[in-house]
């Protein structure tokens, strides 16, 4: 398929209007005059529930919403029921991927059955390949626990992520900063093994990662749309809605968020896309929807484009070492749309931008040579 004046985005930014060939079976060529390519988006940081809650989620409802979102690759967390905590399970979850619109990669446990007591056997879940350690929302580990573990992922040659949070601490600003400490402290101890710190929401956090990265350790870290662009007084008037973990923060706090992005002491932006059913989220449930609105809420930060192409193309594959390969999105950067979540093809529905007047849309989405989702071009 052959687009013609269209923008592409790049690692230096947006290109001036030219014509682009796009591997896409039997597509007629198009004139994109005023939308934006870019290599597919991705997601390092979602809940797709698959196997154990199909109610919230499954591998097929989760990755057809990345599509339409705009991602063309995600990182699946392992509190699955069961647990992706043996290689046989990656085995079997990367076996269905093949049917998918999309590409899905998987974290394995940290420790059995995330209860932060047994480690996993690393190198075996990294040839069966999964592409990340994690134990999730569950960083139930105290420092000599996770110092083992990130010797052991170091020696399989994979990273250790951690939400930043640890349970037995609670989720105010303080806690985050403990637990983040208590993970570099391991890191410093374990080098040169890799970290990588989850939906990082406080400046306190902000802070201790960017000295960290300046003593030189291999720490990455990422924040959500969410935390980039609501505080406490969203959750307030969202009710159940606003329910999240870590909670939404203060404005100083989504203020720094935005300027360590900018700075590149956060990496990259990941959705951490927790879908719930209704009778959950109503009754307290932690977690967003994320995949359906992230690339519109995020081209609202104002951002630079290369910023853009850092934190939502190239550096989240980078921290997990996965290549790019024949992924598109073309994206209407002047659409401007309501969410609604009724109209979302993930069974979560539980997103605090409902009714939100958004600007910047995905209309289509290239995977594997396919066109895998297309939306009506809306001309204004
Ligand atoms: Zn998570």
């Amino acid at each position: 398929m052959r687009l013609r004046h269209v923008r592409v985005l790049g690692p230096t930014g947006l290109s001036m209007p030219h014509t682009v060939e796009v591997r896409a079976e039997d597509r007629e060529d198009r004139d994109a005059t005023g939308l934006v390519l870019s290599p597919g988006w991705m997601d390092l940081h979602a809940h797709l529930r698959d196997p154990g809650f199909p109610q919230k989620e499954t591998l097929l409802s989760g990755a057809t919403s990345a599509a339409v979102g705009g991602f063309t690759h995600v990182l699946a967390m392992a509190n699955t029921d069961p647990v992706t905590d043996r290689p046989e399970r990656v085995q079997s979850l990367l076996a269905r991927t093949a049917a998918l619109p999309i590409r899905i990669s998987f974290v394995g446990a940290v420790t059995t059955g995330l209860e932060g007591k047994r480690l996993t056997d690393a190198a075996a879940l990294k040839s069966a390949g999964a592409v990340a350690l994690s134990d999730d929302g569950r960083h139930a580990m105290d420092r000599l626990a996770l110092r083992a573990a990130l010797g052991a992922a170091a020696e399989a040659g994979l990273p250790v992520l951690i939400h930043a949070q640890a349970e037995r601490l609670g989720n105010g600003p303080d806690a985050e900063a403990a637990a983040v400490t208590e993970a570099l402290d391991a890191l410093r101890d374990r080098q040169p093994a890799r970290l990588h710190v989850q939906h990082v929401s406080t400046r306190g956090a902000v802070e201790l990662i960017r000295a960290a990265k300046s003593d030189g350790l291999l720490v990455t870290a990422e924040a959500t749309p969410h935390h980039l662009t609501l505080t406490s007084r969203d959750a307030a008037a969202l009710g159940p809605y606003g329910n999240v973990n870590p909670p939404l923060r203060s404005p100083d706090d989504r203020d720094a968020l935005r300027q360590a992005l900018i700075e590149g002491v956060i990496d990259a932006v990941a959705t951490d896309h927790a879908p719930h059913d209704l009778a959950a989220k109503q009754a307290g449930a932690n977690g967003f929807h994320g995949f359906e609105t992230a690339v519109s809420v995020v081209l609202g930060l104002g951002l630079t484009d290369r910023i853009v192409y850092r934190a939502c193309v190239s550096r989240p594959r980078e921290i997990i070492g996965q290549a790019l390969e024949d992924e598109w999105i073309l994206i209407d950067p002047n659409a401007e749309w309501t969410v609604e979540p009724s109209s979302f093809r993930s069974r979560g529905r539980n997103t605090p931008f409902a009714g939100r007047r958004l600007r910047g849309r995905v209309i289509m989405t290239v995977c594997r040579g396919q066109v895998v989702t297309e939306r009506l071009m809306q001309h204004a």
